[in-house]
């Protein structure tokens, strides 16, 4: 397509919502009880490619394969249900003093042993950290985990991990689950921050050379104040996608909305190899992705004149579909008093969802992987707490190694959990403990 000497701003396709009160739109009802108008248990962010390319028959052999690993786990004793989480590595398999070293400098290794009295760890079955250099000499095996300092016991935390991921009705987890709404709430919000942090950390550029890749813009909100825009960049080929959330402009002043667009735009450099083959329509600026650097930009014709016999043309349907029947639903009538962090949040998970989560089997393992890596990074403050300032602001490069840890213990130097690198289960090989002390005193960190 010819140079455009006056250069299309980037102005996003509007959709008219239609703006509900979030008191009809946004409120639950579990039997007499409301559930906050505003909670954002209302969002499910459903993926499409998985759904849509796998067999359905294999989802479901795959979802009832999952239901009897977690159904199996739930029954376990306590004992054998700490096993079963050593070996899923959702508690540490290592456990350093953070405050003691030894002679050559090295921080220390406390032991795992297993407390003869169990009614001291119920929980655990008697697993028990021991210290031979800190004052409290029994540290839980949840240290660090997302069991730790837990109001419920480790096994209810499993099944809303399970009920998170495979998107049970609210309504139902929390009859099921017995746990309250607030929480309910706090507890996703941490799921989604473990997509988050292990999108950043697991991406690789997209495209590359005769690579297609679709950029589209979507706004969501009222058709005379759009409130939110959402640029959505799509690897068609492989089905990767990449969608972040932008604070609407006031579209009556050129000039901004102008720098609004390559502000969007500027987000393709850290996505998308230079050489790819960018296809947009007239709503987003080629001479602006031509000034990022991309060479190669084509400008098709826009989604409204779609029609079937397209296929070979460059153009960004599929992605402006997906806006469309994915992000919009998932948002519609939502937004509302929502931060454009936290929108961020729920396309960080859809996103998450697409990549990692295409069968149940990929789904239920690549998240349990994903929260065993984070669960074994030396981080300097527990592992919830860094969840939670993950969710406050998700545009931040909250890659693994980018979080904040403990001395000089980055990623590569400490032991990161590898599922299939212990040849001898390490509660296996835990230490007795013999004649523990009277059980005035065993001071334990936040069972
Ligand atoms: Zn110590």
């Amino acid at each position: 397509m010819a140079a455009n000497n006056n250069p299309v701003p980037l102005i996003p396709n509007v959709l008219t919502v239609k703006v509900v009160p979030p008191s009809s739109s946004r409120t639950l009802q579990e039997g007499d009880k409301v559930i906050s108008g505003l909670s954002t248990l209302t969002i499910i962010a459903k993926p499409n490619f998985g759904p849509r390319d796998i067999p359905e028959e294999r989802y479901k052999q795959e979802k009832t394969n999952i239901d009897v690993t977690v159904k199996n786990a739930i029954i376990m004793t306590p004992h054998k249900f700490t096993e079963w989480l050593f070996e899923k590595g959702l508690i540490r398999n290592n456990q350093y003093c953070q405050v003691h070293v030894d002679k050559q400098g090295c921080q220390i290794l406390y032991k795992l042993g297993i407390y003869p009295n169990i009614t001291k760890f119920p929980h655990s079955g008697g697993f028990v950290w021991v210290s031979e250099c800190c004052s409290s000499k029994w540290i839980s095996v949840y240290y660090h985990s997302i069991f730790e300092g837990e109001t419920y016991p480790p096994i209810t935390i499993l099944k809303l991990i399970y009920h998170w991921l495979f998107q049970s009705q609210i309504v139902q987890v929390l009859n099921w689950v017995r746990v309250d709404a607030e929480y309910l709430e706090y507890f996703y919000g941490l799921m989604r921050a473990v997509c988050i942090s292990a999108s950043h950390e697991k991406f690789s550029r997209m495209g590359g050379k005769n690579e297609r890749i679709e950029v589209a813009v979507i706004s969501l909100g009222n058709k005379d104040a759009a409130r939110i825009d959402v640029l959505g960049v799509v690897e068609v080929d492989s089905h990767i996608v990449k969608l972040k959330a932008f604070e609407s402009i006031d579209k009556g002043q050129p000039n901004s909305n102008k720098k609004h667009g390559i502000q969007m735009l500027r987000n393709l450099l850290d996505w998308v190899h230079l050489d790819s083959t960018i296809c947009i329509d007239s709503s987003i600026s080629k001479q602006a992705l031509i000034g990022l650097g991309f060479v190669n930009v084509k400008e098709g014709p826009s989604y409204q004149e779609q029609n079937l016999s397209l296929s070979g043309v460059y153009h960004n349907h599929n992605t402006v579909h997906y806006l469309r029947t994915n992000v919009v639903p998932m948002l519609q009538n939502k937004t509302q008093g929502m931060s454009t962090s936290l929108i961020q949040q729920f396309l960080d998970e859809l996103v998450w969802r697409e990549m990692y989560g295409r069968t149940p089997q990929e789904l239920f393992t690549n998240f349990i992987r994903h929260l065993a890596e984070m669960t074994h990074l030396n981080l300097n403050e527990n592992l919830k707490k860094k969840l939670e300032r993950i969710l406050q602001d998700p545009t931040k490069n909250v890659k693994f190694n980018s979080l904040n840890f403990v001395g000089n213990m980055k990623p590569k130097e400490s032991i990161i959990f590898k599922e299939s690198t212990r040849s001898t289960p390490l509660y296996k090989e835990m230490v007795s403990v013999e004649n523990p002390p009277p059980a005035q005193s065993p001071q334990v960190i936040s069972l």
